[in-house]
């Protein structure tokens, strides 16, 4: 397949170049496109042939539900049958933006969508080029992020080239994300509304609509299974080994510093993953920023980009310090741990 790549003014998105995307979801085709967390692959939410294509595109495993994107809250009556209160608060306060509500999914809804569970994950996407092709396609998009399954997801669109050159229709070019991780995924099925995934809407803003926010324990505890079955897979994962160094700043440099010195004596490649605080603290070739350890959201805005960048060099062995847990910086954790399958030395 050849796939075509779209450059689209992420200000002023061209008519003519929205709609010709557009054509393409109408009939059943892939359309990668940018979206304020990372950039998505989308099709036809209600088509099962399309939704298949994302699926072999990414080489998703199928037990793993994708987020449907709308574009006006009144679609969500094509997918749900009921609204629930706290549906209502949430959609009026963060829609559209990074959070992801999980409701009861009607008849509408193909198995595929939600691989067999009887609720579908729904959010409205806070970026223009994502609402114009939305509602030129005039259809739900379902639309996973769009990278390989278990990479980093793409915060640029010369990511998803290097994933999906070839297995999709279009890529859309509108430039970087902002966020730059995925969106929260929300359970409001029972009394106290729960994190399935952190991300773009943190647990803080949360709060500011409901007394009581808490976190699937399944995030935490391998004991629990997660609720959102994407978060049982290894993922996020750059081809270098990634280590989190988690402790008092001090000692986490003093770690770093020793741990590259062990493994550049045995001639494996380091990277390291420091903020601007440490960043002149290493001994090391290949130490990258990625922003103050008080700034969690450009912390967030370029971590992903960090992975690849450290695939690209190829180095082996990724150091990442840990950063705290508050704000966006929890999605932040969330993904590094993913992505280090659980590796974090404690100093
Ligand atoms: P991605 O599309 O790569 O951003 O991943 C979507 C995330 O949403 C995955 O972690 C899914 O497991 C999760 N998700 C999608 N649908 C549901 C659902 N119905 N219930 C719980 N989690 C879901
Ligand atoms: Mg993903």
């Amino acid at each position: 397949m050849k796939t075509l790549i779209l450059k689209i003014n992420k200000n002023k998105p061209e008519k003519e170049k929205i709609d010709k995307a557009a054509k393409v979801l109408k009939n059943g085709g892939t359309v990668a496109f940018p979206t304020e967390t990372v950039y998505g692959l989308g099709a036809n939410a209600l088509d099962k042939t399309s939704i298949e294509k994302i699926f072999k595109a990414k080489g998703r495993p199928q037990d793993n539900p994708l987020i449907v994107h709308i574009a006006d809250t009144n679609k969500l009556y094509d997918l749900v049958d009921d609204i629930p209160k706290k549906a209502k608060v949430l959609m009026d306060k963060f829609w559209p933006g990074p959070l992801t509500i999980i409701f009861n999914r009607n008849e509408n809804v193909p198995d595929e969508v939600t691989a067999g569970l009887q609720t579908v994950a729904i959010r409205y996407p806070d970026n223009l080029i994502a609402k114009a092709l939305i509602k030129s396609a005039n259809l739900p998009i379902a639309a996973p992020s769009a990278n390989t399954s278990g990479k980093p997801s793409p915060t640029d669109s010369k990511h998803v080239l290097e994933d999906l050159d070839g297995k999709v229709d279009i890529i859309i070019d509108g430039g970087l994300t902002g966020v730059g991780v995925e969106s929260t995924v929300l359970d409001i099925s029972g009394d106290i509304p729960t994190i399935l995934r952190p991300g773009g809407i943190t647990k803080e803003d949360l709060l500011t609509v409901f007394d009581e926010v808490k976190y699937d324990p399944a995030l935490k505890n391998k004991d629990f299974k997660p609720k959102s079955p994407g978060q049982k897979y290894r993922h996020y994962s750059p081809k270098g080994e990634v280590k989190i160094v988690k402790g008092d700043i001090g000692k986490v440099i003093k770690r770093i510093n020793s741990l590259t010195k062990e493994y550049e004596s045995k001639n494996i490649k380091v990277g390291i993953m420091a903020t601007l605080e440490t960043l002149d603290k290493y001994e090391c070739e290949n130490v990258v920023s990625v922003g103050s350890r008080k700034d969690f959201k450009t912390i967030a805005a370029n971590l992903f980009k960090t992975l690849r960048y450290f695939d690209e060099i190829g180095v082996d062995i990724i150091l990442a310090e840990a950063i705290d847990e508050l704000g966006i910086g929890s999605a932040v954790m969330n993904r590094l741990t993913k992505a280090s399958g659980g590796n974090i030395i404690i100093t």
